[in-house]
């Protein structure tokens, strides 16, 4: 990291000395994975000329990292996943507002910030993981469901520290209401098969080994493991298509607030949003394109279409203390 810090440095004297020339770089910082991003990275300086430094680090310490550093930043673009941290970051006043129209138009409002802080990259749906071998997929329904006594011993849970969970459960909050998913968080933990997990490929991995028969889980990791191990007894169904939909979150950006570049870093972030972009960010970690004119990867459709929840993604950050509270006070570790 610190060889790509310098590099970083380096740019931000440079774009000094150059005054206000179009810049030639841009500084990320990035929580997602080199690998996720730098294919959409080099694609943008192949077509342009600006080249995209990064580093990469877990959402806490980026932002920390942003606060500390205020003014003198060297980060154009703060990318993130999860609206739960991408509010965080607003409520800490880490974002400039983006009013761009390009955006607007490549972007359902669900998946964005009303003020233009940050918008939704790719999609990825939160949703229930069970084992073809142990579960009829006529007996699964909604999350809820998931409390019924006749899934006694039969479901597993990742930890509620994870931001995922969080913003599933504020969502549930503000659809079913805090007593009523107090109930369910109640019900789930009372029919755990086995000890929190601390993520979800554990919990995946565990469901193909007989551990536990149900869980909940983010799409894209059932994609990574299934492209490992095709033969994975483990299936994705979407629940509440009867009502509110599946829980669907996003990865995402914004531009800094103390950016040096702008309106490079704007122009930057709308073409992200575009077919082109869009293609390779979302196949990259088989997610589902936040571009609404695209079709997600032919993997991604194998798992067949769903209704989604057209909740505004803003909930998951604006409930989130709520959601952490409910969590903790019903036991969920
Ligand atoms: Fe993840």
């Amino acid at each position: 990291m610190s060889v790509i810090r310098s590099i970083a440095a380096i740019s931000v004297a440079l774009t000094a000395f150059t005054g206000v020339a179009q810049a030639k770089e841009l500084v990320v910082y990035s929580s997602r994975q080199e690998h996720l991003i730098t294919p959409v990275f080099d694609l943008y300086t192949q077509k342009t000329g600006v080249k995209i430094n990064y580093i990469t680090d877990s959402e806490g310490p980026l932002m920390a990292r942003l606060k500390a550093e205020g003014r003198n930043t060297p980060a154009d673009i703060f990318m993130t996943v999860d609206a739960g941290n991408l509010w965080q970051a607003q409520q800490q006043d880490l974002f400039r507002k983006t009013d761009s129209e390009v955006i607007r138009n490549n972007i359902p409002a669900q998946y964005r910030a009303e003020g233009g802080e940050w918008t939704g990259l790719s999609l990825r749906a939160r949703t229930i993981a069970y084992s073809t071998e142990r579960v009829d997929p006529a007996t699964l329904s909604t999350y809820e469901a998931l409390a019924d006594d006749s899934w006694k011993g039969r479901v597993c849970l990742r930890t509620s520290r994870k931001v995922y969970n969080q913003s599933l459960t504020a969502t549930m909050i503000e659809t079913l209401g805090a007593e009523q998913t107090g109930e369910v968080i109640k019900g789930w933990l009372a029919n755990l098969a086995a000890p929190i997990f601390p993520d979800d490929t554990a919990l995946i991995q565990a469901i193909d080994a007989g551990q536990c028969d149900v869980g909940i889980v983010n799409t894209y990791y059932f994609g990574r493991l299934a492209q490992t191990n095709p033969d994975i007894k483990v299936k994705l169904f979407w629940p509440n298509q009867e009502d509110r939909g599946v829980h669907v979150n996003i990865s995402g950006a914004g531009v800094t607030k103390y950016a040096k570049n702008p309106t490079e870093a704007t122009k930057f972030l709308e073409w992200l949003t575009t077919e082109e972009a869009q293609r390779i960010f979302a196949d990259v970690n088989q997610e589902f394109p936040a571009n609404a004119s695209l079709q997600p990867s032919e993997e991604v459709q194998a798992w067949g279409d769903f209704k989604a929840d057209t909740i505004n993604v803003e909930v998951a950050g604006r409930r989130q203390p709520e959601a952490i509270m409910l969590m903790d006070r019903m036991g969920w570790n």
